[in-house]
């Protein structure tokens, strides 16, 4: 396999080639082929990106057929059909039923370019400069949605330009004592001298993929959507990475019934990993003035034209949620029976997660990446992440056949005991 170029040419910042060092070229759903025809099973699906699986058929023909009629693919932010038909799906089929009347905003078409606008539109909003976010948060990594993130190592790489305008609080369960961190929030708030600059808006994610897949409890979030209305402050959840389906709800907040105040989506929005994303705002927060926030490539047509198919395919109705939450509740008996070996061979390990994002905390990520370098040598294409990149993390197709999960959950099985078998 031919690396020699991309070792030589590629920056140092690259990742994910680390861990998985061939050559990739063909993809179908849950199968990732590399160059020498030798086939993985993806539990990492682009970081969250292909929902719907690589080369999901229905999507990747709307966008042969969208092609073939030389419809328009670049239009700034012009008005086109692509547009239209997105937004009708997405209104139609998805907001509609949920009772959720928001306005839509396309920015760039990453998740760091919807987490600057949301955070900047919320501080428009309300006149108030700081946003709240959570420990083990991971929003981005352009400026002002750094200042979001908590990673160390993303906050150190600005070369020592400080990142400002938000306030750090502990996320449900950082303290690991059963206290109800949102109690330390009111306090702040209600004090006069607690330092907190009253924020604008609060940044969460409702499942913490990078931070470690922590899913906070409906109760914790619910409180935390009531804080934020009693003290006139927005709710921003960040859907980037829990939303399209991945907990087993098209948005992840619907498991607790929570409104947000805004909404950022990206990753699986286009459905077949075109780069594309969306703010969704309250109607009455929509404070921009034309132009005011930018970008070249704001709203790209095959991204309109895939995700108003992923759309129609797969949200008409509520099978798709199902089939989520079965295969969910597959990985999660799984991933607790290899916590509970794990555990026995003396490495305290336990499971996490909702729905399809589900992962395996081991404690440390030295044993994490073990087990991950392993399933790799087996045939499964596996990451990790939390603050020491300790959970082993599934963010598998939510379209996975039974039978790749079935072997999937072997290899990670198998793997898991020939890792330990090298350490304790
Ligand atoms: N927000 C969340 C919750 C994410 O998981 C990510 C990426 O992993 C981002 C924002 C940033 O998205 P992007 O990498 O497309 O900039």
């Amino acid at each position: 396999m031919q690396t020699q170029i991309l070792e030589n040419m590629e920056s140092n910042v690259r990742t994910y080639s680390r861990s998985f060092p061939v050559v990739f070229t063909t993809a179908k759903n849950a199968r990732l082929t590399d160059e020498d025809g030798r086939e993985y099973i993806d539990f990492l699906a682009g970081a969250g990106t292909l929902n719907y699986g690589h080369n999901n058929p229905e999507i990747k023909k709307a966008l042969l057929d969208y092609l073939a009629e030389d419809n328009i693919i670049h239009g700034l932010d012009f008005w086109t059909a692509a547009k239209r038909d997105y937004i009708e799906a997405l209104e139609e089929i998805i907001l509609k039923p949920r009772g959720l009347d928001y306005k839509v905003q396309f920015p760039g078409p990453t998740g760091t370019n919807a987490v600057e606008a949301a955070i900047r539109l919320a501080r428009n909003a309300k006149g108030r400069h700081n946003i709240v976010t959570f420990t083990n948060g991971f929003h981005g990594v352009t400026m002002g949605a750094l200042a979001t993130t908590g990673n160390r190592k993303f906050r150190e790489a600005t070369g020592g330009v400080p990142t400002v305008g938000a306030s750090f609080l502990p996320y449900d369960g950082y303290l690991g004592d059963g206290t109800d961190t949102l109690d330390y929030f009111e306090k702040l708030l209600g004090d006069n001298s607690s330092g907190l600059d009253i924020p604008a808006g609060v940044i969460v994610e409702t499942v913490q993929g990078e931070g470690g897949i922590n899913a906070c409890s409906t109760e914790w979030l619910q409180r935390l959507a009531q804080i934020c209305r009693d003290h006139d402050i927005l709710l921003i959840i960040d859907d980037i990475q829990a939303g399209c389906g991945r907990t087993g709800k098209f948005f992840s907040f619907e498991h607790a019934g929570v409104v947000p105040d805004i909404v950022t989506n990206s990753k699986s929005l286009s459905g077949l990993g075109l780069p594309f994303s969306q703010v969704l705002m309250r109607r009455e927060l929509d404070v921009w003035k034309p132009g005011q926030y930018n970008g070249t490539f704001r709203g790209f047509a095959m991204a309109f034209t895939t995700a108003a198919a992923a759309i129609r395919t797969y949200w008409k109705d509520d099978a798709f949620e199902r089939e989520v939450q079965r295969k969910g509740d597959v990985i999660s008996k799984h991933f607790a029976s290899i916590a509970s070996w794990i555990s026995e061979q003396g490495i305290e390990a336990s499971e996490r997660g909702r729905g399809m994002m589900r992962g395996i905390d081991v404690g440390t990520g030295e044993v994490a990446d073990k087990i991950t370098q392993r399933a790799f040598e087996n045939g499964l294409v596996i990451e990790t992440s939390g603050h020491d990149g300790e959970v082993v993390k599934c963010l598998c197709p939510l379209t996975i056949s039974d039978e790749d999960l079935a072997k999937a959950l072997d290899i990670l099985e198998t793997s898991t005991k020939e890792a330990l078998a090298d350490i304790v």
